[in-house]
């Protein structure tokens, strides 16, 4: 079987037990919990984006600064996490001004709409890589992590799921599309909207929270193994937008972008039946669509509603797979 990520963590990089006092929550979530004083905790989480992985070579400056940011906020997101700071590693292969300050423009203007700022960073020559750090803050004890799942809560994803499989298809021309629909779709991959204030509104509510960076099904499933329980989705509730529902592809096509594509940074979240109407007044106040897309229920795996015959792939991006 071939290596992926995961294992490369778990064999190398996953140490025994280490300052417990200091780490409430360490390797295996979407981001570590630091406890720091007695009434907030620290949350912090670092992703690097690497040209032609992470965004598609023709990018813009522009998105490239901005995605760079907003895959960390959405991990603060996927924590309940308020963010605060942040820090940018830069590996560039030459100094290209014009470059540089669509760069900057791109992350510096969406975290003043977060409010965070840059604290530090490093600037190297090498192949464009961009690596950020980013810290929050939750109120102890609140932090949303993978492993709270419970048998009967309700599954929900924010937003709409497939749109940025669907958009790195039409750039690495697999799918071909009128304009209208490609720059709809685009959007999503370049610009992902980071759940931040989705994420701190539910914390009272969730038991768990992922964002969805490597693909529904995969991370979902990080719930799964971490709450030890099972899941049953009801496919037809899988929220698709408008676009990706006219774009002219088959339906098994549009189903495994909606399933198995990565780069959504939606949330994923479960919540006890008895906060339904709590969750869907937080989504209407915020303005951000939410769907009930199954539930938890007893055992492994990941099943649709009513057919424990065939269990649903549990898989998603992986760098190594
Ligand atoms: P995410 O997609 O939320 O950014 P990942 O899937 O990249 O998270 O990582 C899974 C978990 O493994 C996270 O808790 C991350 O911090 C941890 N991790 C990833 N790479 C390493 C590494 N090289 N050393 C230590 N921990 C790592
Ligand atoms: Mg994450």
């Amino acid at each position: 079987m071939s290596t992926s990520e995961f294992d490369i963590i778990d064999e190398f990089f996953t140490p025994g037990e280490c300052n417990p006092e200091l780490i409430a929550v360490g390797i295996g979530d979407d981001a570590a919990i630091i406890n720091t004083n007695p009434d907030e905790q620290l949350v912090i989480s670092v992703d690097t984006l690497n040209i032609g992985v992470h965004f598609p070579a023709q990018s813009s400056a522009y998105d490239v600064g901005y995605k760079a940011l907003a895959v960390n906020l959405s991990d603060m997101a996927a924590m309940g996490a308020e963010p605060k700071w942040f820090t940018l590693a830069l590996s560039l292969p030459s100094v290209d001004k014009a470059w540089l300050n669509e760069f900057s423009q791109g992350m510096l203007s969406l975290a003043a709409e977060h409010r965070i700022c840059l604290i530090g960073g490093d600037t190297t020559k090498g192949p464009l890589s961009i690596t950020v750090q980013i810290a929050g803050t939750v109120p102890v004890g609140q932090g949303l992590q993978r492993d709270g799942a419970r048998v009967g809560d309700d599954i929900y994803v924010t937003g709409s799921l497939g749109d940025a499989a669907a958009a790195l298809a039409i750039c690495e021309n697999r799918i071909s599309v009128s304009n209208d629909l490609a720059a709809s779709l685009l959007q999503k991959l370049n610009q992902p909207v980071a759940r931040v204030d989705v994420g701190q509104m539910i914390r009272l509510r969730a038991s768990s929270c992922i964002d969805i960076s490597d693909g529904f099904a995969a991370d979902l499933g990080h719930i799964l193994e971490k709450s030890h329980v099972g899941a049953e989705i009801d496919l037809a509730k899988l929220p698709v937008s408008k676009a990706l529902t006219e774009l002219d592809i088959d339906n098994e096509q549009r189903q495994s972008f909606v399933l198995y594509g990565g780069d959504d940074y939606e949330l994923c979240f479960t919540a006890p039946e008895e906060y339904r109407s709590d969750i869907s007044a937080i989504a209407k106040k915020l303005s951000c669509g939410l769907s009930i897309v199954g539930k938890i229920v007893e055992g492994s795996g990941l099943f649709q509603i009513n057919d424990h015959e065939n269990a649903l792939e549990m898989k998603g991006f992986d760098h190594f797979k």
